[in-house]
């Protein structure tokens, strides 16, 4: 895998929610292939980026107060989810078959997308299901040859605190409240102490899990009074394979990052300052080892990673940077009335590049 395919980033636009519908939004957004324009509504300055996939929605008759409205020279792709899948989610399947590990992440403003994207609604299913199912059908393919093993977890990432819900390993015991702890082994590196990894047999139970998991996430956020737009998702497959008597590993990250917009919650001051800045710590650090990633992929010279500023970086430093592959999906929304925040996911998503 050369340098440059080592990080890719596509944007992805939703169409018109009806509360934009509504509102009578124009659409500020348009797209070349690989190019991503926004222009200001006050000032009607355009910003162009590029990005390896640029998308509009396959369902996306983009409606202004008009009528219908679709973009004159639409440039991008009206792609649907198995599109979005054969770009991104087919190569980190057939990387992890051979053994290397990846990291997939949505990225963008609450209700923009990642969820869709991620993991899709009803029908329309997202990456995350119809990759493992299509790495159940590759390990049924391959299990006269080759001894197939698929581990799943599932974690939440909420003030620098790690929440596993479902997934508590029996060994752990009752623990007074809080986060769990991240530890950091010499052979593993940082890891989850007590997180559950579940072995799987088909794609259908990674699912269910994924279910009970989201579930228990949402309500759990109920009862804080939070939204689990404020924590990050982060899936993890293990897959081990076994083929004669060579041992191949890799690991899959599967990441809904928080909501990518400035933090207004209902909470108190305090809490609402302590979860903004949490939200903020990891994004940034994030994007911080992301670029330097590129960076380094681009043969530039790179002095220092900043796997340790955060949790979540920790958590998927494994998975990051060497021979991994790393995938960001920016997701937007086309109305003007959420520009700003569409031009922080673009700049957002330029600096992966
Ligand atoms: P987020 O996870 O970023 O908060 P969601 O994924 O829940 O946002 O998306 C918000 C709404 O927009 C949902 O109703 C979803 O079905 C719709 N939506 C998002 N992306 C698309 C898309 N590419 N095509 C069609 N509908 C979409």
């Amino acid at each position: 895998m050369s340098g440059k395919d080592r990080v890719k980033v596509a944007v992805r636009v939703r169409p018109f929610s009806k509360r934009e519908e509504d509102a009578g939004s124009r659409c500020v957004v348009s797209m070349g292939p690989n190019t991503t324009t926004i222009m200001d509504p006050r000032s009607q300055q355009v910003r162009t980026f590029t990005f390896d996939y640029s998308y509009w929605s396959h369902s996306g008759f983009l409606r202004n107060k008009e009528g219908l409205f679709v973009p004159e020279e639409p440039g991008g792709r009206y792609a649907d989810q198995s599109s979005v899948f054969q770009d991104l989610g087919q190569a980190i399947l057939e990387n992890a078959l051979q053994g290397y590990n990846a990291t997939l992440l949505a990225y963008g403003q609450t209700g923009s997308g990642k969820s869709y994207s991620m993991v899709g609604y009803g029908p329309n299913k997202g990456l995350v299901p119809t990759l493992c199912e299509r790495l159940f059908q590759a390990v049924k393919v391959n299990q006269d040859t080759c001894q197939f093993q698929v581990f799943f977890s599932m974690l939440e990432i909420y003030n620098e605190q790690v929440n596993i819900h479902i997934f508590k390993s029996e060994t752990l015991g009752p623990r007074s409240g809080g986060g769990l702890k991240v530890r950091e082994d010499q052979q593993r590196g940082f890891y989850v102490e007590g997180l559950r990894r579940v072995a799987c047999k088909s794609g259908a139970q990674v699912e269910r899990m994924m279910e009970q998991g989201t579930r228990t996430r949402t309500t759990a956020a109920t009862h804080l009074n939070a939204s689990s737009s404020r924590s990050h998702m982060l899936i993890t497959l293990q897959l081990k394979q076994v083929l004669l008597l060579i041992t191949k590993e890799s690991t899959i990250n599967l990441v809904d990052l928080a909501g990518s917009e400035r933090q207004r919650t209902s909470g108190s001051e305090a809490d609402r300052l302590k979860e903004g800045t949490a939200i903020n710590l990891s994004l940034t650090t994030l994007g911080n080892v992301i670029s330097s990633l590129a960076d380094a992929a681009l043969g530039k010279r790179v002095v220092h990673i900043p796997y340790r500023d955060s949790v979540i970086t920790k958590l998927l430093q494994p998975a990051l940077g060497g021979n991994s592959r790393t995938i960001m999906v920016a997701t937007l929304s086309p109305a003007d009335m959420c520009y700003e925040e569409s031009l922080s996911t673009l700049r957002y998503a330029e600096r992966a590049k």
